[in-house]
């Protein structure tokens, strides 16, 4: 079975530990976000794929859900030193490794898919990994600030995320780049030639957004004879992890498990969704699902550990099956 999932960081990749636990032998392609992508230090930083790499590769720090396990922070202590900016971007030593190599190889003239397929040989993953776009695609929040200009100031998402916890009142976002992106060899075959189609449970706006807005993308999957299930990364009203909930206000989405499904439209009406999971939390969303046009279960959506990321894995593949056409 071929199954293709758009992907974010820390959301996408414990779903897609869960979705190999319980289908070991399908033939998974993995397209990752990279609207998070950075350059710091003269180094190109892809945080949503190495995320996606490192827990599938078993190299990532569990805990924090991002980085490399066993991380030392010599090289990051030294930069500061020389009170380099930005001193708010965690570079630990390991993971300054896999950058290293990225940039390298970008340097020579080799694309970002061909890059991140020498990286992930390294870490023999079960899936294919391939970047939305080998194209430069930055996310950018316009931000309120009276101290700026003309009361308010663009910045990177990882600067507003990362550095200011997503605490500033958000007016705009954009995907730097995006017009004048493809995608990268691979992705729309990957999704043309799905039997299954799958949004984990990542950030709509800033994860599975960019990768949808990349020319060609989101008619693919308007176009797949793929079922498309989703599952809800909202539960109970917030994220279960980060701070989606400053973002989805921005682009006018209720912060809620049906919200985020009127969002991705059913596919039954011109939008992306045929099926999509809610938490056991939110089954009274399920007929407010279903009136969209989409179908809808509640289950338990809590990645707590692998064996849960699973039983969402299995509770996603059968409602597939169920709104196969
Ligand atoms: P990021 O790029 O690292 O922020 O990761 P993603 O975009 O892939 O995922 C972020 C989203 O994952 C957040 O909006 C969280 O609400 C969601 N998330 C994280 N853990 C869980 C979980 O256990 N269950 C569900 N349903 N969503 C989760
Ligand atoms: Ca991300």
């Amino acid at each position: 079975m071929r199954i293709t999932v758009l992907a974010g960081g820390i959301g996408a990749a414990r779903f897609l530990r869960g979705l190999l636990a319980y289908r070991p032998e399908a033939d998974i392609s993995v397209i990752g976000n990279t609207g998070d992508d950075l350059t710091l230090y003269g180094l190109r930083v892809s945080p949503d794929l190495d995320t996606v790499m490192y827990t599938l590769g078993g190299g990532n720090d569990e805990a924090k859900g991002w980085g490399r396990a066993d991380e030392t922070w010599n090289a990051l202590a030294e930069l500061q030193a020389y009170a380099s900016t930005p001193w708010w971007f965690g570079l630990g030593d390991r993971d300054i490794g896999t950058h290293l190599v990225r940039t390298a190889l970008l340097s020579e003239g080799r694309s970002l898919s061909e890059v991140t397929t020498a990286l992930t040989a390294r870490w023999q993953l079960p899936v294919h990994l391939i970047p939305m776009t080998d194209q430069r695609v930055e996310t950018h929040v316009t931000v309120e600030d009276p101290d700026a200009p003309e009361g308010r100031r663009r910045l990177h998402f990882q600067e507003y995320w990362v550095r200011h916890h997503a605490e500033l009142p958000v007016v705009d976002i954009e995907f730097d780049g995006i017009d004048r992106a493809a995608p990268a060899p691979g992705v729309l075959d990957a999704i043309a030639a799905a039997d299954v189609l799958l949004l984990p449970p990542s950030n709509p706006v800033v994860s599975i957004g960019p990768i949808l807005g990349v020319p060609g993308v989101r008619e693919a999957v308007l176009a797949a004879s793929a079922p498309v299930v989703g599952l809800s990364p909202i539960v109970g009203g917030a994220p279960v992890r980060g701070m989606a909930d400053k973002l989805l206000p921005a682009i006018g989405v209720d912060t809620s498990a049906a919200g985020v499904a009127r969002h991705f439209g059913a596919r039954l009406h011109g939008g992306l969704l045929d099926g999509w999971l809610v938490d056991e939390q939110d089954a009274a969303a399920v007929p407010d699902v279903e009136e969209l046009g989409i179908a809808a279960r509640a289950v338990p959506l809590l990645m707590s550990d692998v064996d849960a990321a699973a039983a969402m894995a299995r509770a996603a593949l059968d409602l597939a099956e169920v709104v196969r056409r």
